[in-house]
């Protein structure tokens, strides 16, 4: 770890003690050292997360298993004491399908006014359209949907058992959010109104339907594609331009934790994705923390493909960026 003067170090199970506002001995003005607990994100529990998920099976729209997976989340998040809203709704894809969808939100602290939004999809895509062949058939979605719900449930898990940090903390699992077009097949039909993209549906209506009247938070992070082998994340275009501040917090978290590997301080375009409409529909600045190749640009070969499936994901990325974000929440104050 990448801290200097740890003025105290007692070892509790399933905490570790951080101290943060430097003492440096120059007769300058000191500060009071600020300690902040923070429950140690567990790799393997994240990871077992991801599993169950595959396990069920492809969670696409309108079948068994996506909707035997929403049912999971919702019993996982209230047996981690959190307050839990689901929001069913239909939506209409590009190429002219009805779904039935549902965003899943779980709430600790409901109370605190200032809130920290941590978001992930949790559909997978109904096609492995970027798949060499058998380009129709679904796929694991192990990564793209599972890794970034899969920090989120461990989050959960320890915000359920430990101290609650100084802030709200809202987790929201986004439906619908990868039945976009195909590459080579545009929609033949108008966009539903309501609507701006054929993409991240569950974001969409839940930016224009809060589930909570008045609901806002003081920043949002989005995971997606967050679990592969040796992942990088670079610092994303949209994120950027609408949450500077948040994607430089993360950032410079990442790199005191020593994850300089996976958070690359590199500024790339930008990308849709949810939070793309939670910025602009909901008014909430969020930033996307995404796979993006050196070289090649976002995402992996496995994507959208039947390579994305549990041999790609390592428990190192997931860890990386789980105590990563445990670390932003629990220093807020
Ligand atoms: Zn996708």
């Amino acid at each position: 770890m990448g801290i200097k003067n740890i003025f105290l170090f007692l070892v509790i199970p399933l905490f570790i003690l951080v101290s943060c506002n430097q003492k440096k001995n120059t007769g300058e003005t000191q500060t009071s050292p600020r300690v902040v607990q923070i429950p140690s994100f567990n790799a393997d529990s994240a990871y077992f997360f991801v599993e169950l998920q595959v396990k069920f099976g492809p969670r696409v729209p309108n079948t068994k298993s996506h909707h035997e997976a929403a049912d999971y989340f919702a019993g996982q998040l209230k047996k981690s004491g959190a307050a839990v809203v689901t929001q069913d709704f239909d939506a209409i894809t590009w190429d002219n399908r009805k779904v039935q969808l549902r965003n899943i939100i779980a709430s600790y602290n409901p109370d605190a006014k200032k809130r920290i939004l941590l978001a992930a999809h949790w559909d997978t895509r109904p096609y492995a359209d970027k798949d060499t062949e058998k380009k129709d058939a679904p796929f694991d979605g192990a990564n793209d949907g599972a890794s970034g719900v899969g920090i989120l449930l461990e989050i959960s898990r320890l915000l359920g058992q430990g101290k609650l940090p100084s802030v709200g903390v809202d987790l929201i699992l986004f439906d619908g959010e990868d039945w976009g077009e195909k590459e080579a097949d545009k929609s033949k039909i108008p966009l539903p109104e309501g609507y701006e993209g054929w993409w991240c549906l569950g974001s969409q209506y839940w930016a224009k339907h809060k589930h909570k009247k008045n609901y806002s938070a003081y920043y949002g992070i989005l995971l997606d594609m967050v679990g592969s082998k040796r992942a990088q994340f670079f610092r994303e275009g949209v994120s950027l331009e609408f949450a500077p501040t948040v994607v430089e917090k993360v950032w410079s978290t990442a790199s005191r934790l020593g994850y300089t590997d996976y958070f690359v301080k590199t500024n790339v375009g930008g990308i849709i994705d949810d939070h793309v409409y939670v910025n602009e529909m909901g008014k909430i600045p969020m930033i996307d923390i995404v796979h993006y190749q050196n070289g090649i640009g976002f995402f992996g070969d496995y994507h959208h493909s039947r390579k994305d499936n549990l041999s790609i994901i390592s428990k190192e990325t997931l860890g990386a960026v789980g105590t990563t974000l445990m670390n932003v929440v629990y220093f807020e104050e």
